[in-house]
């Protein structure tokens, strides 16, 4: 039993710090009062989830629905409820602000504990179908009626999964390590557990019950996705040979959308880049697959949208069409795609990622030619020795509507969840302009005038420090938006509204709004610059001096794929000024 007063206490704490050592000695302190039965459950609470992400389970709490709750059980009217909401931007505060206030009349309460509140949780996500609404409300109120007026606000926050602690899964895992081995080393091994599994919440349980040795333990498993391999990148193809000493493949890189393709016999199930279900969007991924006459496999694909004419290959724009949840059918037929397959990690039952690419390769050429679909295929790719033959083949792979190339160590193994110069990526943009395009998230937002009028005519942007787990503000963009993608945007970020500069924000810049960062979008710029305005590289150049992006334009992609953690992070941007100026590290 753990009594939800306790982790309230704590949260509260935790609440009032921007420092990444306090945060991790909290979550130590709340990990070694969990007890071990309740700790995943713990970790998904604090990640703003009841499940790991790919098991896609939701809560389906709306906001109405809280605001609802909160106006029965407080005798104040929901319209009064809402204009609270818009005073203080976030349900939990207004919970608790109004429940102070009334007078308590229940003299009895069961104890809340944590177990109980999970348990809802759980119960609330499985109902469906007619009438649920009013179930959910029912479960939800009886919650409420037992609580304080703390413990309410940390229940909706956890409903509607803005806890915004904004805690990383590193810090969780250095916490973990610390509270379970006392040692936070033993963090990588959590890692490479975390990498192959994708479930934080599982990684935990064994450690609490098992141990270290039983995490060391935990393999690839079918339909449990692998966080993906993620590549660095470099500036010409001379950078990339060196680095590859001397002797490298180099495959297209096509501008779609990452794909992991699980199949057995009987299941194909697809995850994307973030390790989400997205089976549904790809019904003609999922049957192409099945056509593949090899047992229990996993793949990885680039799937890109084609022209339905021509066949050529369209950007990643295009693909977002197919992330639709009705008339998928109607929609495939519009935007029809073609599966690239890129690499195998899994088969015949076994983990294939400690071959070196080559050989995986050669295994995949084999999986591949048992599929008679020709919407799917292997990746283009050469072996490349010089610097001649590579540019040779950026100079194909552009031609033939690719991003650039991704040049690949042929002796490495697939290790998932890094980004290291085993896989290198070299991109159109990095002849021109800058050298890449960055993810940026979206931070703040300043109204517009004229045509952007009730619109945001500029966003503030951030890149990410993975080292402190906060973000800082990396520049203003308002090119490139369209009236349409405009009204989705403004439409989105009054999701992620507050009514002040998130905690982990570094902005120096005030805006007329602030946004949890969340969403991510993708820009092009002219060039990096030094700035006193900006909080990204503040000191690392220069004293005073932060850096910022010249002529920033919004290149229409806004990454659905990217969680804010895979963003741009400052040590990198720092480094492409560094390179864009040729000083020496
Ligand atoms: P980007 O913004 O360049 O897509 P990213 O952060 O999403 O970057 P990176 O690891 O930096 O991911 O770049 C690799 C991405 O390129 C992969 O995630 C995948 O979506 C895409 N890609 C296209 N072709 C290939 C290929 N042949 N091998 C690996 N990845 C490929």
């Amino acid at each position: 039993m753990l009594d939800f007063s306790t982790i309230v206490n704590i949260l509260e704490q935790m609440e009032q710090t921007t420092s990444r050592i306090e945060l991790t000695n909290y979550l130590v302190t709340l990990f070694k009062n969990t007890p071990s039965e309740l700790i995943d459950k713990i970790i998904y609470l604090i990640q703003g989830k009841i499940r790991p992400d790919y098991e896609g389970i939701e809560m389906g709490i709306a906001e109405k629905m809280i605001i609802k709750i909160i106006s029965q059980i407080s005798d104040i009217s929901s319209s009064k409820a809402y204009q609270k909401y818009h005073e203080i931007g976030d349900l939990g505060s207004v919970a608790e602000t109004i429940l102070k206030n009334k007078i308590q009349t229940t003299l009895f309460h069961e104890k809340v504990t944590m177990e109980r509140i999970y348990l809802t949780f759980d119960k609330i996500s499985k109902i469906t179908g007619k009438g649920s609404q009013e179930i959910k409300l029912k479960l939800f109120a009886s919650l409420f009626n037992d609580s304080s007026p703390e413990e309410c606000k940390y229940i909706i926050r956890f409903a509607l999964g803005t806890l915004r602690l904004g805690i990383a899964e590193s810090t969780i895992m250095d916490a973990l390590a610390l509270a379970f081995t006392s040692d936070k080393k033993n963090r990588k091994i959590l890692e490479s557990a975390y990498n192959v599994s994708s479930d934080l919440g599982r990684v935990s349980k064994i450690l609490a019950n098992q141990g270290l040795k039983a995490v060391s333990a935990i393999k690839i498993e079918l339909f449990i996705p692998i966080r993906p391999m993620l590549a660095e990148r470099v500036r010409t193809a001379k950078d990339a040979l060196e680095k590859s000493a001397g002797k490298a493949a180099v495959e297209f890189k096509i501008d779609g959308e990452r794909v992991q393709i699980h199949k057995t016999d009987k299941k194909v199930q697809i995850f994307s880049r973030s390790l989400e279900n997205v089976t549904h969007y790809y019904p003609d991924v999922a049957e192409a697959s099945r056509t593949i006459n090899f047992k229990n496999i996993i793949i990885e694909a680039e799937v890109v949208a084609i022209n339905k004419n021509t066949e050529e290959f369209l950007p990643f724009q295009e693909l977002m069409h197919r992330r639709r949840k009705h008339d998928i059918k109607k929609i495939m037929e519009n935007y029809p795609v073609f599966v690239n397959v890129f690499d195998i990690l899994y088969a015949s039952g076994k983990d294939k990622t400690n071959l070196p690419y080559i050989e995986r390769r050669e295994l995949l050429k084999e999986v591949i030619t048992k599929s008679v679909d020709r919407r799917l295929s292997l990746i283009q790719q050469r072996i490349v020795g010089t610097v001649k033959e590579l540019e040779k083949f950026i100079a194909k792979a552009i031609e033939n509507g690719c991003e650039g190339v991704m040049v690949k160590q042929i002796n490495s193994a697939y290790r998932a969840g890094a980004r290291e110069f085993a896989w290198i990526k070299i991109k159109r943009e990095y002849r021109s302009e800058l050298a890449d395009t960055l993810d940026l998230v979206i931070i703040g937002g300043s109204y517009g005038r004229g045509r952007r009028v009730g619109k945001y005519g500029a966003l503030l942007l951030a890149v990410y420090d993975k080292k402190e787990n906060v973000f800082k503000s990396v520049c203003k963009v308002g090119s490139g938006f369209t009236d349409e993608v405009l009204e989705e945007l403004f439409k989105e970020l009054g999701k992620y509204m507050i009514p002040k500069k998130h905690p982990r924000v570094y902005s120096k810049l005030d805006m007329d709004s602030w946004f949890v960062p969340t969403i991510v979008i993708e820009i092009i710029a002219s060039e990096i610059t030094l700035s006193p305005e900006y909080d990204a590289g503040m000191n690392s150049i220069r004293e005073g001096f932060g850096l910022s992006l010249r002529f920033p334009k919004f290149t229409k992609k806004i990454r659905l794929d990217k969680n804010p953690q895979d963003i741009t992070e400052e040590t990198e941007l720092v480094e492409m000024y560094r390179k864009q100026r040729n000083i020496k590290l």
